[in-house]
């Protein structure tokens, strides 16, 4: 519109301000500044229950259990069969909700969102679930994962109309489902054609007045389980928010799968076609699920066990002591320490009520973040010869100064044991790694990342022992290992994917 210049920095602040409607704020939101190499690659937990009179409350005990897979923004939508309401906000699932507005929450089925992001204003625009309202009724979305062409898509829907309230592109998936929505076949059958046309990794629930949706991308690499609490279907990232609220785990969704419950029935179809083998990501036993997670019937804490015993047996090391990075790591410590015959010992003290430091966003708050959240026990590490071991090496910043940390504490020798291989690409499809650029492993030679981080030997866990590790690979169950290996099971053109990435925004 000529004459109309909105600035970025501006509209960020004007975003904050409270005296404006939620709207307009929302609005502004969507033209803060972005900083240079940003991008929405994040993970997030999403959770849906129908068939429960104390729905919202049950989600906000399953989104509790799922907080480790975001930290920055969480929220509910509930629905009675007339009425869907939502209430969402920045900030920890405690943060966002109190007695008061669970208590506005009144319904029998909903669906709830916790986001983690890389993007730079903390403004509520991106929280989710998502709502749009129509003559047709209401569609509120929560959304894991990432659409790989988003960019394109909505570059198309601009051309063709449409305009966007927010950079998420949760909102391109509610264009085209709201296209598609006056064709024949209902609801199902348009959420089935848009993403037709949507590449990516995502797990999605969605509400209706009506009905509870939950649907898996076609190579199911990001993961949305199945479970019952009484009469009540419970959908999830992780199997940990069905322990939370006591109901029983039934089963994964299949690749392509799209379950709906509606008047108490569930039904399944096959949404869109498996694409070969299930690819799910094997980070999510790596680092992002919680321990006590079960993924494709594979307890997380074991597979990570056996990850430190594999390790152990590709990668020996002489040393008095084993110590794990609390607490992602404290399962593959033990099994190293179990296979090795070297003891364990708590070597580092954590401080629980600081965030995971590898989803801080900026170099300078992690450093300081980590003094502040790790704390070695000197009286255990001085003189010895410690092997540490950590799920994995992203941008290496945090073992750097856990190295020299440990070193200060006393600790003689520290032989640094890695339960992956070489973090070495991008994730494109849902997680936050930062630009490539930023992997320490990336280009360098194995020597120069322990120069980096100062260890005095390191070794990494091989894709094959991974593998092995979490044990499950059969011909219909793979993994995606991407991040290692560069074989992307959803093709990625790297200079379109990264212009998508950077433009639009997910959870
Ligand atoms: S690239 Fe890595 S982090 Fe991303 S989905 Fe694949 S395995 Fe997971």
């Amino acid at each position: 519109m000529d004459g109309l210049v909105i600035r970025p920095t501006a509209a960020a602040a004007a975003a904050r301000r409270p005296d404006l409607p939620p709207d307009l704020r929302l609005a502004l939101a969507c033209f803060g500044p972005r900083r240079p190499g940003q991008g929405p690659r994040e993970e997030c937990g999403v959770f849906g229950i129908y068939g429960h009179p104390e729905a919202a409350r049950m989600a906000y005990y399953g989104l509790h259990a799922l907080q480790h897979r975001g930290e920055e923004s969480a929220g509910i939508a509930v629905a009675d069969g007339r009425r869907l309401e939502v209430v969402k906000g920045m900030g920890l699932v405690t943060d966002v909700f109190s007695e008061e507005s669970l208590g506005r929450l009144l319904g029998d089925r909903a669906i709830g969102h916790v986001r983690y992001s890389t993007t730079g204003a903390s403004v509520p625009a991106n929280a989710q679930p998502y709502v749009v309202r129509g003559r047709r009724g209401s569609l509120a979305i929560a959304h894991n994962g990432n659409f790989t062409n988003a960019r394109v898509l909505r570059d198309r829907l601009e051309q063709e109309g449409a305009i966007f309230t927010t950079t998420a592109d949760t909102e391109v998936l509610a264009h085209l489902i709201a296209r598609h929505r006056w064709e024949a076949g209902g609801l199902e059958a348009a959420i089935a054609r848009a993403l037709q046309e949507i590449r990516g990794a995502y797990a999605l629930v969605m509400l209706t007045e009506e009905k509870l949706i939950g649907l898996r991308d076609p190579h199911g690499i990001r993961p949305l389980a199945l479970g019952k609490l009484g009469d009540a279907w419970v959908l999830a990232s992780e199997s940990c928010a069905f322990d939370a609220i006591g109901a029983e785990f039934v089963r994964e969704t299949a690749p392509g799968e799209m379950v709906v419950v509606e008047g108490g029935r569930l039904t399944s179809r096959q949404a869109l076609p498996a694409a070969g083998p299930s690819r799910l990501c094997i980070f999510e036993y790596v680092y992002f699920a919680r321990p006590d997670s079960n993924l494709q019937g594979r307890n997380v804490h074991a597979a990570r066990k056996e990850m430190g015993r594999q390790l152990a047996r590709e990668a020996p090391a002489a040393a008095d002591l084993v110590i794990g990075v609390p607490d992602s790591s404290v399962s593959a410590a033990t099994g190293f320490a179990e296979e090795s015959g070297i003891p364990y010992e708590m070597g580092l003290v954590k401080n629980r009520y600081i965030g995971r430091t590898f989803i801080q966003p900026r170099q300078g708050l992690r450093a300081q973040g980590v003094r502040m959240k790790h704390n070695p026990l000197r009286m255990v590490l001085e003189g010895k010869r410690v092997v540490l071991v950590d799920d994995s090496i992203v941008r290496g910043t945090t073992l750097r100064h856990l190295i020299g940390l440990l070193r200060e504490a006393g600790a003689r020798e520290v032989h640094l044991r890695i339960a992956s291989p070489p973090y070495v690409n991008s994730c494109h499809y849902g997680i936050d790694t930062a630009d490539s650029g930023s992997l320490v492993a990336r280009g360098r030679s194995i020597e120069a990342v322990r120069e980096y981080v100062g260890a005095d030997s390191l070794h990494y866990l091989s894709l094959e022992g991974l593998i092995r590790a979490v044990g499950i690979a059969s011909p219909e169950m793979g993994f995606c290992h991407a991040c290692f290996t560069g074989e992307y099971p959803v093709p990625v053109d790297e200079e379109a994917g990264k212009d998508a990435l950077e433009a639009a925004e997910d959870g």
